[in-house]
């Protein structure tokens, strides 16, 4: 059976854009800090195909993915845009992994994170280098420092694999002066401690994410001289930063403690549409399911096939009572019906803010371009880029951009 699926929406990818992020924060992370490039959840949504090449070629060292099989997408990109295996970047298995794995994990030359003794027995004889996640405050992954890590070595040991890194991670580093964060630092040196005094050298010690790099009060030397005290390098993962996007950072002296990577920052997706059909509105017409908003006078609107089946959410649906998200559509000069007769060629002039008006649908929005001079059918539309961020759809929405950027949905 053939399904046909007409296109209704795309995204593009700036892979320059890309880069900078990339260079922007292995600036800010600082010469001694390694930073590996997080690809996981199909690129926080851009493609894992095309984001894990063009981060290896920007010089990301390392990749981090969920699972092995978002690892073997990773491996078979960077083959596939003819990266030689000895200058691949290594693939770091962030997110757990259960015996069927094991075959890709070997096959794909995958680096697991590892912190039960049932993982390091899957791994028996396979010779896999494991990194090792202490846990140290998040509650989903690691092992405790103390009696449960010194048996957890034992059992690598005895496994004979390779302890190639340790690591933890964070609950709130995007929070200046964190207590929290503080707590989890020293429980991490403990851990590190604990490594040392066994005699075992770790390659890489890693913490942090992309707040870790952006909050000042955060990037420390800690990291880098932790690593040291082990002869390691120190490394941290970012996800977000690298897609243009940094949470603000938070906490009572938010204001004094100045965003370290943040402004350097450009969204790397834009997600785009065309209109596909137009509609004039008389003063007191009505628009969408329920009839949430009312034209106040005459109106010219857009139609677009995107709904929250796309992963346009609806809460940037525009109602009387408060106004929603909205789009950026190109006017061009003039309006009426000369600009209707301008040749198709025509560029468009500049770009506009075209509101959303009443609910976003499952796959149909309506947008006021009233304002907007000689929008036609087929225009290209931004739903989400410069000039409506995944920031904004996030504010809207009431969540956080990593989850509108996983959620969009194109084709
Ligand atoms: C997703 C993830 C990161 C990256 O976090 P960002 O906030 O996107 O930079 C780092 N470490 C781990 C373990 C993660 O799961």
């Amino acid at each position: 059976m053939t399904v046909a699926i007409p296109m209704t929406s795309w995204i593009e990818i700036s892979e320059e854009r890309l880069a900078a992020n990339f260079r922007a924060i292995a600036q800010a992370a600082g010469r001694e800090t390694v930073v590996l490039a997080v690809v996981k959840a199909n690129a926080y949504g851009h493609g894992i195909e095309l984001c894990s090449p063009a981060l290896a070629r920007a010089g990301a060292p390392w990749l981090g993915v969920t699972g092995a099989s978002e690892g073997a997408r990773a491996r078979h990109a960077l083959a596939e845009a003819g990266i030689a295996p000895k200058d691949q970047p290594r693939i770091l298995v962030m997110c757990g992994f259960l015996p069927q794995n094991v075959e890709a994990i070997a096959e794909h030359a995958l680096t697991p994170v590892v912190w039960t003794p049932q993982q390091v027995g899957w791994l028996q004889g396979s010779g896999t280098a494991v990194h090792v996640e202490i846990d140290t405050g998040m509650a989903r992954q690691g092992v405790h420092p103390g009696a449960e890590l010194e048996d957890l070595l034992a059992e690598i040991d005895a496994a004979e694999l390779p302890l190639d890194g340790l690591l933890t991670h964070f609950c709130a580093a995007e929070a200046a002066h964190s207590e929290l964060t503080q707590t989890q630092q020293r429980r991490f040196e403990s851990a590190i401690a604990q490594v040392r005094r066994q005699g075992l050298a770790p390659k890489w010690v890693h913490a942090g994410s992309s707040s870790s790099v952006d909050n000042p009060a955060q990037s420390s030397p800690w990291l880098v001289d932790l690593a040291n005290s082990v002869g390691a390098r120190a490394m941290v993962r970012c996800g977000i930063a690298l897609y243009g996007y940094c949470s603000p950072i938070t906490g009572a002296d938010a204001a004094s403690v100045p965003s370290k990577l943040r402004p350097a920052l450009r969204p790397v997706m834009t997600w785009k549409t065309r209109v596909l059909s137009l509609r004039d509105l008389a003063a007191g017409e009505t628009v969408g399911y329920n009839a949430t908003f009312t034209a106040p006078a005459p109106m010219r609107l857009a139609m677009l096939p995107v709904g929250y089946a796309d992963g346009l959410r609806r809460e940037l649906s525009g109602s009387d009572a408060r106004p929603g998200g909205w789009v950026i559509i190109p006017s061009r000069d003039g309006s009426g019906p000369q600009a209707e007769t301008q040749p198709a060629k025509a560029e468009p002039q500049a770009a506009s803010k075209a509101p959303i008006v009443g609910r976003v649908s499952m796959n149909l929005t309506m947008v006021d371009i009233t304002a907007i001079p000689g929008v036609r059918v087929g225009d290209e539309v931004v739903v989400l880029g410069d000039g409506i961020t995944a920031d904004d759809h996030a504010r809207l929405a009431q969540t956080i951009p990593y989850e509108i950027l996983c959620a969009v949905r194109v084709g």
